[in-house]
């Protein structure tokens, strides 16, 4: 089980990690607004990883979990879906 989680960024895609120096460039997750991606082709292949993590950030919006809170949830949704 390997679980990467970087810090949010306006200019870094959350799937390939792709750095724009052009804040604008990359689009927001349409579920939570909370992450940046590249467009529908970095959106779609990460959804299965993000999708109960999505639902988690809309829950709390529109308060930011920490970096550290979003790894923690990451990790106990994982468990929960075993594998
Ligand atoms: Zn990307
Ligand atoms: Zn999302």
């Amino acid at each position: 089980m390997t679980i990467y989680v970087f810090p949010v960024s306006r200019t870094t895609c959350d799937h390939c990690l792709y750095q724009t120096d052009k804040p604008g460039q990359l689009k927001k997750c349409t579920g939570c607004h909370y992450l940046y991606y590249c467009g529908r082709q970095c959106q779609r292949p990460s959804w299965p990883a993000h999708r109960d993590e999505c639902a988690y950030l809309r829950a709390v919006s529109p308060k930011v979990p920490t970096d550290t809170v979003r790894l923690i949830a990451r990790i106990i949704l994982r468990l929960r879906n075993g594998d």
